[in-house]
């Protein structure tokens, strides 16, 4: 695997890189969720085509209070995972390649990014976006891979590619959870035991909220009460938000007729963590089960 530091040694990558070509973007401190996302491109592409990694954390989707300086960074792991997971190049860029001093262009979505994690950290996605149309315009993938861990950036990306008329397919990669069901987060690592304890309830909360639905119950309101209590109820723990939205446009329905999606941020005193969960309008759940 080539491990790669400066923009002209990508272009030169680039260049003689065999298509089709899949790009996994991550911040490192990679775990089992990014490598399901390395699995998912190299089957994209086969062995012939050519998968490449970026690590970089990127200090624009960091709020002044946020933890970008404490962000977990841990290269020599991330290239072995990425070595064991096959890719063929690893870019690791520092900041200064990607941002200019004098940096002025930004790409921000300006309708899916309002609420929930965009309204909790204003200029999260404006950063998020504008990092990752900088690697696509680098790296010009075939494929991008993205997990579904984070549904609200995977739904702003597909419509910044959308909207800019970028030739590049999003694939979407379920969450990948611990045995107790607490999805993998870089950030789990900062829990206090007692709070890695509680953790696993978040995923509880959205499954007997998916549950709730699945028996029939649709309305909107009496759902989100449902996950609020629950979530409520986990110790040393606030919730920033919790939502049953529309699972493309993010809306807040007053009833679940078509997918949706439960979208919860909990905040422990020592990680905020993210979590959703599909939730499916009753039709579906019947479709599902009869033969
Ligand atoms: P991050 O390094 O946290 O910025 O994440 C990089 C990519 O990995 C994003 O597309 C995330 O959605 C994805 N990812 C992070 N955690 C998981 C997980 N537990 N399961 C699936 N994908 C994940």
């Amino acid at each position: 695997m080539k491990q790669i530091h400066t923009i002209p040694a990508l272009r030169a990558f680039r260049k003689q890189a065999s298509h089709p070509i899949a790009f996994v973007p991550t911040m490192g401190a990679l775990h089992i969720g990014h490598a399901a996302l390395l699995d998912h491109a190299r089957k994209l592409v086969g062995n012939r085509g050519t998968v490449i990694v970026s690590i970089f954390v990127n200090p624009t989707q960091f709020g002044p209070n946020e933890d970008y300086l404490k962000y977990p960074r841990t290269p020599d792991e991330d290239l072995a995972l990425c070595r064991q997971h096959h890719a063929d190049a690893a870019f690791l860029p520092d900041v200064a390649s990607i941002y200019e001093p004098d940096a002025s262009t930004y790409v921000e979505e300006t309708s899916l990014s309002a609420g929930f994690c965009g309204a909790s950290r204003p200029g999260h996605f404006r950063g998020v976006a504008t990092v990752v149309v900088k690697l696509f315009n680098l790296i010009q993938p075939d494929f991008a891979i993205f997990g579904e861990k984070d549904w609200q950036q995977l739904t702003i990306i597909r419509r910044v590619v959308r909207d800019l008329f970028l030739p590049i397919r999003i694939e979407a990669v379920p969450t990948v959870r611990e045995p107790d069901g607490l999805a993998c987060s870089s950030r789990n690592r900062y829990l206090s035991p007692s709070e890695r304890a509680a953790a696993p309830a978040i995923y509880k909360a959205l499954s007997e909220t998916a549950a709730l639905a699945a028996n029939g119950e649709t309305s909107t309101a009496i759902l989100r009460n449902h996950l609020l209590n629950l979530l409520n109820a986990i110790p040393n723990a606030s919730t920033d938000y919790a939502e049953i939205a529309d699972e493309q446009t993010l809306q807040v329905p007053d009833h679940i007729l078509r997918p949706a999606r439960a979208l919860v941020a909990v905040r422990f005193p020592s990680a905020r963590l993210i979590d959703n969960f599909p939730i499916l309008p009753p039709q579906s759940h019947s479709r599902h089960s009869s033969p």
